[in-house]
This record gives structure tokens, sequence and C-alpha cells, in this order.
């Protein structure tokens, strides 16, 4: 039997009036209804009200296994007790930001703790600024304009990076980025060593932007060894290396990707679980780069500006500190990378009992479900080996639409495409519920024929 979309979204919307209502308010006073682009699903987004652990709610009291987490961000699940208090003891003391505080110390004390390349920490108020304000530290203190990033790989929405993210990699994704600014930015494909080098002969690459987990959380995977060519081919230009760990940081390990792979770069930027799932970000790293945000030198020394209310806000660094003191043993990322082990072999186990076309992958934390349409028939079963970078990041639209509804009408939520991260408070009941979820989802793909089967 053949289901629609407007079948789907029949068995989707009954139970969700709340979010619908709020959804066509929503429209009238918000571009697309949504502050994230991707926060826009089919027929229209949920609205919650609260999380508990591996759960949230929507505001029709409806319960989801949560895969998205905040964007990645809870690796102890919503509403950790020490992270609540934390952040109740600091709401007891005011929100005054821009000012010094005691919080903001402690927690740039957990990052160099934690971080291997960490000496010297500058807070941010986003991910977005993260990226942006390394950028601008790298151009200063190698006095080279140009910025290598990997094609497929995320570092947020600023200008500098608005080209190669995502296929086809040469496409501006933004109207407003001036060509200008853009032709400082060489996107080079990941794991080409090759291309890499060539691209950093001119003398004038400032930095290579990587995220370690390789691009978009591990959707496009790099290997151990990969990740040192590009550290090896890096410092042979005498370029600086950054991680961007917004994701992996904390997750991959305590001490993020690069504790994980022992590669250690120049700079990090984090955010995410550093903040506790509040607002914010950092940029760290050696102190001789981060030293060019000390004001002092002149502009023509490499003094670089930085200001912004928000940074440090006393409310991110409790909520971030408490995550990072419990987050320091490995516990949790471990219990988050078990679970997505185990949900990796259901879904797999479920793939190859319907015979679909396809298979599960990821790094620590992360699960990705790789499907393609039967329209494309392929002369091999589809391998992560045997399957391209342009491939693994243009699952259709219709596919992703189809599995995101179905995955909700039966009550998970992932955190974008066909993928998602778990966290430590997701255990055994939470995988038999998203088991039969997957289960059920992939099998309705299969008989409305918009997946390929073996
Ligand atoms: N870099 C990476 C690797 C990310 O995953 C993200 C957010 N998903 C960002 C940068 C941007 O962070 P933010 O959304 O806080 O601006």
């Amino acid at each position: 039997m053949s289901i629609s979309q407007t079948d789907r979204a029949a068995a989707f919307a009954p139970t969700r009036g709340g979010s619908k209502e709020l959804f066509d308010r929503a429209t009238a006073v918000i571009p697309a209804g949504v502050n994230h682009a991707l926060r826009f699903h089919q027929p229209f987004p949920l609205y919650y009200s609260r999380g508990d652990g591996a759960l949230k709610y929507d505001v029709d009291g409806n319960s989801y296994v949560d895969y998205h987490l905040a964007s990645a961000s809870l690796l102890l699940g919503h509403d950790p007790a020490p992270v609540r208090d934390a952040l109740a003891e600091a709401v007891q003391s005011g929100w005054a930001p821009s000012v010094c505080h005691d919080l903001e110390v402690r927690w740039a004390e957990l990052v160099a703790e934690l971080i291997p390349c960490a000496e010297l920490t500058r807070f941010v108020a986003s991910g977005t600024e993260s990226t942006f304000l390394a950028a601008r530290i790298v151009r200063a203190h190698t006095g080279r304009s140009k910025i290598i990033r990997l094609a497929g790989h995320y570092h947020g929405w600023n200008d500098f990076f608005m080209v190669g993210l995502k296929p086809p990699f040469d496409q501006v994704q933004s109207a407003g980025v001036l060509e200008d600014v853009l032709a400082h930015t060489i996107t080079v494909p990941s794991g080409d060593r090759e291309a890499l080098r060539s691209a950093l002969e001119g003398g004038d690459v400032a930095a290579v932007f990587v995220e370690p987990s390789g691009g978009a959380w591990s959707t496009v995977p790099l290997s151990v060894a990969e990740i040192e060519a590009i550290a090896e081919e890096t410092r042979a230009a005498e370029a600086l290396l950054v991680f961007d760990e917004m994701i992996t940081g904390f997750r991959w390990a305590p001490g993020g990707a690069q504790e994980r792979f022992g590669v250690t770069p120049d700079l990090t930027t984090l955010g995410k679980i550093l903040t506790g799932g509040l607002p914010g970000g950092a940029v760290t790293g050696r102190a001789e780069v981060m030293e060019r945000l000390r004001p002092g030198p002149g502009v023509e020394d490499g003094y670089v500006f930085h200001f912004g209310t928000f940074n440090g806000h006393p409310f991110p660094a409790a909520a971030g500190s408490a995550t990072l003191e419990i987050a320091a043993d490995g516990a949790p990322q471990r219990a988050a990378e078990d679970h997505a082990v185990a949900l990796r072999a259901a879904i797999q186990e479920q793939i190859a009992e319907l015979g679909i076309d396809g298979f599960v992958y990821g790094e620590s934390s992360t699960f990705h479900i790789y499907l393609r349409s039967p329209d494309s028939p392929a002369a091999q079963p589809a391998t992560l080996e045997g399957t391209s970078d342009e491939e693994l990041l243009s699952i259709p639209a219709t596919i992703v639409g189809a599995l995101q509804i179905e995955l909700r009408t039966r009550g998970v939520d992932l955190m974008s495409y066909t993928g998602g991260v778990t966290s430590a408070a997701h255990g055994e009941a939470e995988l038999a519920r998203a088991g039969e979820a997957f289960g059920g989802a992939l099998r309705s793909l299969r008989d409305d024929r918009l997946i390929a089967t073996r």
C-alpha cells in the first residue's frame, strides 16, 4: 500500500493541535515561522514544553526519545539536577552581564584542564561567533588572508563559510555574501591530501578549519590518518590548524576529538556542551596566538578587536561548568557512545531485515542513516566506502522528510537530516522504543517505494 505525504501528515497532525496553533501564530510574526531554517518540518514543526532525561514533550503532551538534544548540546540529557541547581544558584545572584565574575574564571579553568590545546580561552555568544573570531585571530597572527575549509564541513553561518558546506561545493549558500569575502575562502575535498598541499602552496593561507569528526558531525567521515595528514600539511605550510569542536568537544572524549585522536590543533572553537545547552561559545588555544586579543599593541602589530555584551555570561558559565565537571571523567561520553553503538546495530538489523539498500554509520555518540532513491539504480549495494561525500550529503529531501515525520509520529526526534546524537541519559527503554520506531518508519518508506531495496 502506498502512503503519501498527505497520509503521513494526517497520521501526525490530529494529536498535535497545540503545535499547529502555535505555528500558525508564528508564521504571522517570524519569517517562515522559525528562527533556524532547519527547524521547519512538514507539515508544521513541534513546539516543545519540557525535557526530562532522554525524553522531551511537546505542548500537546506527546513524548519523544530525543536524538536532537538541543542540536547536540545536552550530553547529560535534559534537565540534569546538578546543572539545574548551578543555574538556579546563578539566577539568585542576578544576571548582569558585561562584568567580570568568578564563574567565568572557573569555566575557563575547566576548559584548560580538559582540552589539550587550551591555554587561553575567550568566551563568545554563539558557535558562529567562535568561528568568526577564530578566522580573525588566525589572519591577524599570520598576516595571511586565505582560509582553507574542507568540503562538507560546517562552521556556522558566518560569511567566510557560506561556500563549500554542502553539494554542490562551489555554490554560495546565501544571498547577501560578498564575492570579495569568499575570494579568500578555499574549499578542499575532505581527506584529499594532494589537493590540500597544493592549496597551501601559495604561502598565503592563514589557517585550515576542520571538523575533526569529519564533515557535518561525521556525516562525511575522516580517518585518524587523514586528520594527521591534514595537521602535517598545515604545519609544513606554517599555517594554523583550527579544530571546530562544536559537536566533538567534550563528546568524543572529555578533551574532545583532539584528545581521542592525539592531534593537537593551534586553536579550537567550542559551544554546545561547553555551555550546558545555553547560548554561547568559545575560542581556545595556544597562548601565543590567543594573546592577539590582549589590548596594547596596535592593529598593525596584530591586535584583534573583540567585544560582546553577552560574552562569558554567568548563566552559560554556571550551566557549562556544572556540565564539564560531570563530563570530566569520561563516564557520560562512554554511556552516550554505548547507546549509539547499540542503536546503530538495531537500525542496521532493521535495514537488513527489510532488504533496504542503505546503511547506518557514525562516530562516537552519533548515528547517520544512508538511504538512496530507487530512481538511481546502483550496480552495487550501498556501502560507506563506496558512497561519495556528495552522495552522503545529498539524500533526497523526499526521503529525509518522510523518515522524519514517520519517526516523529512514532515518538522519535532526530538531530537533522537522517541522523542524531545520544546522551548519557539514553537507556534500554529508549533503545527498545527507538528500535521499534525506526523499524516502523523504514518499513513505511520501503513499502511506499521511496527508498531503494537490495
Ligand atoms: N560549527 C559546527 C561544527 C557546528 O555543528 C555548529 C552548530 N551546529 C556551529 C559551528 C555553529 O554554532 P551555532 O549554531 O551555535 O552558531
